[in-house]
């Protein structure tokens, strides 16, 4: 009689693809063996690099929790553990004989340092897996003789004829081997320094799901007419649960393109655009600190409108609201961010890595990628074909908040100022002016632009 032969063991490492449905990591490492280790690791470099931030750190604890309840309803559970990546990884491999560790493929230059140690530790028991926290994968759509897109339309135009694969369901079952040591979640609260936002939402793949149905149902349709609408609030709010991979790209753009029309057109396309600076990041990594195309800025260095631009008091009640809406809610809406970042690198002339780093500490789906590629493609020195042009904030604010109500919902000390008179409060006669309990502007704005414009020696 053959003794039983001992039952093989994998390891799904977990980074930003906190997800069961298809996830190809995990999938994958099931694959491979009768028992798999779902690893976490809490990267104590993550946090020392300022990424580990409270409003992150709070949907992140409640995305492992969720993924943890979902291994638990499918016989395993979710192995945290709290380090360095790579030794970490590797000391589970070597406890439990490892014969296959897989983990998605990332495209920051952190991830590419740890891919690269991962493979000297373990050889050719790595396996990175493409397209998991994008749709494409970086570097699959390319234009001939280049390793990347540096422009969004061409790149959109090629992404459209990508065949994604199919989705994977979430698996049935999952055998963990006894023995491996967990930390308690609660670990993760150790984590960052700085203000949490009063109102968050809820980490994890159920509560991204949830918000995913109720968005095909009831938001895609009107999404290409009210995607700037600021008041209307009109967008998916699925970003966060796009950053941590709660929910996984591939599964968004079939859905949506199964819904058709319009509003799932206009949404794709948006997807793409996450795509695409992933795309520019994987192969320039630098980009999330130096300038994509420098363009010989000698960025102002002024703490105080700095400081009123993060407070929300700069006067500009459009751009105030922006930012406390980013306070309050770690989140902030696409067209609110393109004008305060216009307002700061632009019209205070600021460097863009201030108002990022500023991003990076609040959002919840702040991301190396998109937020660091936006920034800079509203600098001006990213992937903008015009990288000269100037958001006039009150232009921005008649045009996307007409009746202010966006305005009025961030700023309640100006909520009583009838229709759009709220955009421009330093017009009111100045006893009523002087009784609001709101700043003057900190800048007059066309003096602003010409300075921009001589900064930059252009005449756009
Ligand atoms: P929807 O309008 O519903 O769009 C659906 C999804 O498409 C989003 O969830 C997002 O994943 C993606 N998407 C939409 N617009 C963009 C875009 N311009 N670039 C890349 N992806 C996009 N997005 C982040 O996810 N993380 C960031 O850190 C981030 N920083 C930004 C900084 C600046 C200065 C600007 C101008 C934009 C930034 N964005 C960032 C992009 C965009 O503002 C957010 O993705 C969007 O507002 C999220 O809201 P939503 O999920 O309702 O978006």
């Amino acid at each position: 009689m053959t003794p039983p032969s001992k039952p093989s063991t994998s390891i799904a490492v977990f980074t930003s693809d906190l997800r069961l449905r298809d996830n190809p990591v995990l999938h994958a490492a099931l694959r491979a063996a009768d028992r798999v280790v779902p690893l976490f690791v809490v990267d104590r470099r993550v946090a020392a690099a300022g990424f580990a931030v409270p409003n992150r750190v709070a949907f992140l604890r409640g995305c492992l929790a969720d993924l943890d309840a979902g291994l638990r309803e499918r016989g395993g559970r979710l192995v945290v553990r709290t380090g360095d990546a790579v030794e970490e990884i590797r000391r589970v491999a070597e406890q439990v004989d490892a014969g296959e560790v897989h983990i998605a493929g990332g495209v920051s230059a952190f991830a590419g340092r740890r891919e690269g140690r991962l493979r000297e530790a373990l050889g050719g028991a790595l396996r990175v897996h493409g397209a998991v926290l994008t749709a494409a994968e970086p570097g699959t759509v390319t234009p001939s003789g280049k390793d990347h897109f540096a422009v969004f339309t061409p790149y959109f135009r090629a992404w459209q004829g990508v065949e994604l694969r199919r989705p994977f369901a979430a698996p049935r079952g999952v055998r963990v081997p006894p023995g491996v040591r967990s930390e308690p979640l609660s670990a993760l609260s150790l984590l960052g320094s700085g203000s949490l936002s009063p109102v968050l939402p809820e980490g994890g793949e159920r509560a991204g799901r949830r918000r995913l149905d109720a968005w095909l149902r009831s938001g895609l349709g009107a999404y290409a007419d009210r995607q700037d609408d600021l008041a209307g609030d009109a967008t998916s709010r699925l970003s966060p649960y796009l950053h941590f991979g709660c929910l996984s790209p591939v599964e968004l753009v079939h859905r949506a393109r199964k819904s058709g029309g319009p509003g799932a057109d206009a949404f794709v396309r948006q997807l793409a655009w996450r795509d695409f600076h992933h795309q520019v990041l994987a192969a320039r990594p630098d980009a999330s600190h130096t300038d994509y195309r420098p363009r010989g800025d000698r960025w102002r260095s002024d703490d105080a409108a700095v400081a009123a631009w993060k407070e929300g008091r700069t006067g500009y009640p459009i751009v105030d609201a922006g930012m406390r809406q980013l306070a309050a809610e770690g989140w902030m809406h696409n067209r609110a961010r393109l004008l305060v970042a216009s307002f700061l690198t632009k019209t205070l002339y600021v460097d863009w890595r201030v108002g990022a780093r500023h991003f990076l500490d609040l959002l919840v789906d702040g991301d190396v990628a998109n937020n660091q590629l936006n920034w800079q493609w509203v600098a001006g020195t990213g992937t903008d074909t015009r990288p000269n042009r100037v958001l006039n904030p009150l232009a921005q604010a008649r045009r996307f908040d007409p009746d202010g109500a966006y305005v009025r919902r961030w700023i309640p000390e100006l909520a009583d100022l009838p229709g759009r008179q709220v955009h421009t409060p330093w017009t009111l006669p100045a006893p009523e002016r002087h009784a609001l309990p709101y700043p003057p502007p900190i800048v007059d704005l066309s003096e602003a632009t010409t300075r921009f414009h001589a900064s930059r020696h252009t005449s756009d």
